[in-house]
């Protein structure tokens, strides 16, 4: 099946889009993230997806679809399946009715278990179009729970130090995942209002944080850990509220903390502690994906082209899609049968 990309995954034989960044009349939003939205006519997604988007699609038709329901659209059939990656996040199969031809695209990706998402469902097909954000052999993360007792030591020292321990995550899944760990290692959490204000969302999903958490007023009690988004607003509200003028400690979880400190985007500036915590999968995690659903072809999409590289390598047609594609991807950019 012919794949463009151009600020999101198109299907033109089908008239579909996948994620695209511009408003369309029919487009799947495979999760809430700012990166893959627009406000299209009638954009399907799951009931997840929809609860976080909330009044942004007031003015669309939205068309919800469960995990694993089927929608009819032109000469093909569209199925929603867990991504793993934040609450509602699908992956999208679409399925020709002519040909049975299946086509899978990921969306965001997470393999690891997650304490608070529904699980990665692998989906076989025959053209997968996967994304590739830690897709370079740098970004390999070390086991999540090596994170979380990392985490959880360095924050226990810095109470008692005497410091105000900030963790720092997207405000959308990854501060939730970070709430659901702090909770059961029984550290007290104020959060920042719209992280507050989405762990609820998960909350009215069905997803229990348990523990004791509540939403960050600008006063900060004994013992109390804070959980904010990153970013320079996140450094600006704490220090206006900093009781006694406490020093500050900033723990950041992000993926980009395994590529030996190297963030090819320019992500702010560092925490006093960098752990290797994501909600997307590794390098290793998104080869390991590829034979786990065998496809014919593959295009990667978002990200590094050192995936469909090494994917080459390994036998597979593959191509990287967009930007940053090499002259060996455009080689690859035919469908080959
Ligand atoms: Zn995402």
């Amino acid at each position: 099946m012919e794949v463009i990309f151009d600020r999101g995954v198109y299907l033109p034989e089908l008239d579909l889009w996948l994620d695209a960044l511009r408003k369309q009349d029919t487009s799947v939003i495979s999760h809430a993230h700012s990166d893959h939205i627009a406000r299209h006519r009638r954009p399907i997604l799951t009931p997840g997806t929809r609860r976080l988007l909330g009044d942004y699609l007031s003015r669309s038709e939205p068309v919800e679809l469960d995990y694993g329901e089927t929608l009819d659209f032109q000469d093909c059939t569209i199925t929603l399946y867990p991504a793993g990656h934040c609450l509602g996040s699908a992956q999208t199969l679409v399925t020709r009715r002519s040909n049975g031809e299946r086509l899978l695209y990921t969306g965001d990706l997470r393999t690891q278990p997650s304490p608070i998402n529904e699980p990665l469902q692998p989906v076989p097909c025959d053209t997968l179009v996967i994304e590739s954000t830690y897709g370079r052999p740098d970004y390999v993360f070390p086991p999540q729970e090596e994170a979380i007792a990392t985490a959880r030591k360095v924050i226990a020292q810095w109470l008692e130090q005497g410091a105000l321990p900030v963790v720092l995550g997207w405000r959308l899944g990854k501060a939730q995942e970070a709430l659901h760990h702090l909770s059961s290692a029984g550290f007290k959490v104020a959060c920042e209002e719209t992280v507050y204000d989405i762990a609820r969302k998960y909350e009215a999903a069905g997803v229990e944080f348990g523990g004791d958490y509540r939403i960050f007023d600008g006063s900060v009690r004994d013992g109390e850990v804070l959980l904010f988004p990153p970013g320079k607003k996140a450094r600006e509200t704490v220090n206006r509220h900093r009781p006694d003028r406490r020093p500050v400690r900033y723990l950041e979880l992000t993926g980009w903390a395994a590529g030996n400190g190297v963030r090819p985007w320019g992500r702010g500036r560092p925490g006093d502690a960098s752990l290797p915590y994501s909600d997307h999968a590794d390098f290793n995690d998104l080869l390991a994906y590829v034979p786990a659903v065998q496809p014919r072809q593959v295009y990667t999409v978002f990200g590094f082209p050192d995936l469909a590289e090494r994917l080459r390598r390994m036998g597979y047609a593959a191509s990287h899609l967009g930007k940053n594609a090499t002259p060996a991807d455009r080689a690859y950019q035919m469908p080959l049968w």
